[in-house]
């Protein structure tokens, strides 16, 4: 036995050295994987392991550890959801859950805290909206946490309320901390176990490496995976800004950790969402969660710390603050590959200026197919250049793609879809679709650049990590991460390949 592994009958077949990385690719993976080479039989084409830019990990591992209301077609139908999952609860148990999102549901209104109350048995509640913008909380929750109608709304976050000044039950932006940080947590074995089913659901879907953005919780889960060699895949961490300060005391750097685990960037929030229209745009709407002298400071001292940054904008006013306040630090260190996140609605005027800037475009395709009509709606002056991912290319940016999951599906192929045949099957603005050699370029090497990874991932080149997804008829078949099959599709006696074709 040599060590090495050939993965053959692909196009092309690619060979692995006993450490993880490419020892051949082509016509030269038979050779160079020698005779006594373990060899796992394949078909279809080797793309370089595709890598999922913005995820968050935590909120999908939440989704098996709460209620998951993705999908609810009615207030009704949520309600019915909630009724459901109390019966299983005890009596002063608090209910939490996400997913729900009004703006599918057959009647657009906000829900309110007397609806949530009667079907949660008056117990305290914390149900998310999809987008992570706003919570729909009970009025037992709202007791807990204090808040009635002489609170005032906290910096940066909305308590809506009635006509009568009560509050109504939603909360928006910074003011869902006030009953968020009263739920309880999982325990760590619970959310090891949800984060592992997470994972594993990922590889199935053919990722290889993911861009984390999560908090403090979900890095210690990463690292006790990883201690017991459980992760099915790479992932890069970004912290929070709340965590800046922690980071900068011991002293860590973009690019700590191993192939693995790493940890990268900042991640600070600008704005807000289109669908809780808190997104922040040049004609005054929206919400500023970050001021620019606050982000200024931000990218001062990462810069000095030489920790990158992931600065959500995706409202057109917060994506040219977020340029203009990256403009002074081009090149601020060797490994400064500052993005922005989402980046929806670009102005014009701003295109040229990630180039110049140096500025990533992290961007997730599959946003404009769930957001299309919303954006039509409150955007009709700008859709023409919302998730401009084509005209964005063409003034020389560089972009990534991700999906946001759980926000919006994690499925690649079907980002990449979203990004290429989409916009014309759906005649939304042919124009900003890219070609599917850019989309996978925004998967694979832009991706693996954008956190420094370049030289490790991203191509079937000899001496990088051996990361493959390997897809036929439209379907994932194999996922394989350092040279290790991660997920393999097991092979069925009837193929359902007319259906698999219809992606
Ligand atoms: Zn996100």
């Amino acid at each position: 036995m040599t060590g090495a592994v050939l993965f053959a009958g692909c196009k092309p077949e690619v060979a692995a050295g006993p450490d993880g990385r490419i020892i051949g690719v082509g016509g030269r993976a038979r050779a160079a994987a020698g005779r006594g080479a373990e060899v796992v039989r394949l078909r279809g084409t080797t793309w370089p392991g595709l890598i999922d830019a913005h995820i968050h990990l935590e909120g999908l591992a939440e989704r098996h550890l709460t209620l998951d209301m993705t999908g609810a077609r009615s207030l009704d139908d949520v309600l019915g959801r909630v009724k459901k999952w109390v019966a299983g609860l005890q009596k002063h148990s608090w209910v939490v859950g996400s997913g729900w999102y009004n703006d599918a549901w057959t009647d657009t209104a906000f829900p309110s805290r007397h609806d949530l109350d009667k079907a949660a048995g008056n117990r305290p509640a914390y149900l998310g909206r999809k987008d992570g913008h706003s919570a729909w909380v009970s009025s037992a929750a709202m007791k807990q946490a204090g808040i009635d109608r002489n609170t005032d709304d906290p910096p940066g976050g909305v308590i809506d309320r009635d006509d009568q000044g009560e509050p109504t039950g939603i909360l928006r932006e910074r003011a869902m901390h006030l009953v968020a940080a009263l739920v309880p947590r999982a325990t760590d074995t619970d959310l090891d176990a949800a984060m592992a089913r997470s994972l594993a659901a990922l590889a199935r879907l053919g990722l290889t490496s993911v861009h984390s953005m999560d908090t403090a919780r979900g890095f210690g889960s990463f690292q006790r995976l990883h201690a017991r060699g459980k992760l099915p895949l790479r992932i890069t961490y970004n912290l929070p800004l709340a965590d800046l300060d922690g980071a900068e005391r011991i002293g860590v750097r973009s690019g700590w950790g191993d192939e693995w685990l790493r940890i990268w960037g900042v991640k600070a929030f600008l704005d807000g969402s289109l669908g809780s229209r808190t997104a922040e745009m040049l004609d005054g709407s929206g919400t500023v969660r970050l001021p620019q002298k606050d982000l200024m400071d931000m990218i001062d001292r990462c810069a000095r710390a030489e920790l990158n940054v992931c600065l959500h904008a995706i409202g057109d006013g917060a994506v040219r603050r977020a340029l203009d306040a990256l403009a002074p630090h081009r090149r601020a260190s060797r490994y400064w590959r500052p993005r922005i996140e989402h980046a929806q609605c670009v102005d014009p005027k701003d295109m040229r200026r990630f180039a110049r800037i140096g500025a990533i475009a992290s961007m997730q395709p599959i946003h404009a197919v769930a957001d299309r009509e919303l954006a039509d709606e409150y955007w009709p002056k700008v859709s023409a250049h919302a998730y401009a991912w084509g005209v964005l290319e063409r003034a020389g940016a560089r972009l990534v793609f991700g999906s946001d999951a759980p926000v919006e599906t994690a499925d690649p192929l079907l980002g990449i879809d979203a990004a290429t045949a989409w916009r014309r099957h759906a005649k939304w603005h042919p124009d900003l679709a890219v070609s599917r050699a850019s989309a996978l370029r925004a998967y694979t090497s832009d991706a693996a650049y954008a956190v420094g990874l370049e030289r490790d991932l991203g191509a079937l080149r000899e001496g990088l990590l051996c990361d493959l997804t390997v897809v036929d008829d439209g379907r994932v078949v194999a996922t394989v991460v350092g040279g290790r099959v991660s997920w393999m599709r097991k092979p069925s006696a009837a193929s359902p390949r007319s259906a698999a074709g219809a992606r």
